[in-house]
């Protein structure tokens, strides 16, 4: 049977199905020493003083607006260019969503609109909250630029960091946990590793990570010196009101072992992303993407923008015709403020952020995974430009 290539998909060892096994054959299957160790792990990895682990990136992120205290009335701005959950989050915390457009080169959240935004806001007696940046596709937004935003007009800053597990700024891969306030991670199957389901909320703040971790378990605690009395060791109360977030010890497991492999899968990625730019190089139809200055690009995604009005075929036909070969393409993303949910609740409409909507028009998500091997990818490339011709 023909190869099928997705845009993205988990990369298992025998190591990894070895630990989630043990796993299986020991006393914890959920809240045992895996999910800490997973977590300690994390923390060192990335430089974040504080790490905890949670059902999945989406939890994650409606932590994070739970632990900075959004509330209705609050005016939480993200980019228009991301998956839904960086954006649903500010709703689930009842704040007002609104969006500043993207930088045509980086595709992350445009500083020079984004200063313009608060002004414009401030002007009219209004603040923004919080700053909610995506890492897209693995490149880092302009992190060093977005704190001082933050500094000077005393908002808070989420870096969502689902697509940039290994990205680095400055030779720094914990560059997110230094710039932003929190910094959500995603272990979805497509991510750079996975637990199946799974995320992270990274932090430098020892307050904001025990609200996490507070709220990730039903907002309720046993620890004997935050408890108002203490009856016996069976008791244990309610603070605030929280979830059942937890992620189970068989994830963690897998996390620990999928983690000690990130440098070589990130290598992978980087050696596939540089064929890719090779065969597409000076081909005027084209435009590959490009990491952000002294950053390294995680390259969740290879976001390829196509010139379609310069070709005679459309993007669907594009699809089509590498669907035939096997080649299953994908769109990153949808502008957030397109979805019938965000126009009808809060008055979004077409045209509203041109460059996303430009840059959406023209991406394809082509395949990039490290099961991916030269051969493939050449395949792919060449594939991708006998369906341009
Ligand atoms: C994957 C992803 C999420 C959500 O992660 P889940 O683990 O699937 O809930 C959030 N933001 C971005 C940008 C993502 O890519």
């Amino acid at each position: 049977m023909a190869k099928v290539f997705a845009y993205g998909r988990q990369n298992l060892s025998d190591a990894d199905i070895g630990a989630v096994v043990a796993t299986l054959k020991g006393d914890w299957l959920t809240q045992g020493p895996k999910v800490r160790e997973f977590e300690v792990a994390l923390e060192e990895r990335f430089g974040a003083r504080y790490a905890a682990a949670v059902a999945n990136g989406t939890a994650a992120l409606h932590l994070c607006g739970l632990a900075l205290g959004w509330k209705p009335g609050d005016i939480v701005i993200t980019s228009p260019y991301t998956f839904l959950a960086s954006t649903n989050c500010i709703v689930y915390a009842g704040a007002t969503p609104d969006f500043v457009d993207i930088n045509r080169k980086s595709y992350t959240i445009d500083v020079a609109l984004l200063k313009a935004k608060i002004w414009q806001l401030e002007r009219s007696g209004k603040k923004v909250r919080a700053v909610i940046g995506v890492d897209f596709a693995g490149n880092p937004c302009d992190w060093p630029a977005l704190r001082r935003l933050a500094d000077e007009h005393g908002f808070q800053l989420v870096a969502d960091a689902c697509h940039a597990i290994g990205a680095t700024m400055a030779n720094d891969a914990g560059y997110a946990a230094k710039y932003a306030d929190l910094v959500v991670m995603s272990f979805h199957p497509v991510k750079h590793i996975t637990t199946g389901e799974g995320g992270a909320v990274l932090t430098m703040s020892r307050e904001y990570h025990e609200s996490v971790k507070l709220l990730r378990s039903h907002g309720m605690t046993k620890e004997e010196s935050a408890l108002k009395k203490h009856e016996g060791p069976w008791y244990y109360e309610m603070h605030e009101l929280g979830y059942n977030y937890r992620i189970t010890d068989i994830q963690c497991a897998l996390g620990l072992s999928q983690l000690k492999q990130l440098g070589a899968f990130l290598e992978r990625r980087r050696a596939i992303a540089k064929l890719y730019d090779k065969e597409f190089d000076g081909d005027d139809r084209l435009v590959t993407p490009k990491a952000r200055q002294a950053c390294e690009h995680a390259y969740h995604l290879y976001p390829l923008l196509v010139r379609f009005p310069l070709l005679r075929k459309s993007k669907e036909a594009f699809f089509a015709s590498l669907a035939e070969r096997g080649i299953i393409l994908q769109v990153h993303y949808i502008p957030v403020h397109w979805q019938p949910y965000y126009q009808r609740r809060y008055g979004f409409r077409q045209g509203d952020f041109p460059v996303a909507e430009e840059v959406y028009s023209m991406e394809v998500s082509i395949p990039m995974h490290p099961g991916l091997t030269d051969d493939d990818v050449q395949f792919i490339a060449r594939e991708i430009r006998k369906a341009l011709e």
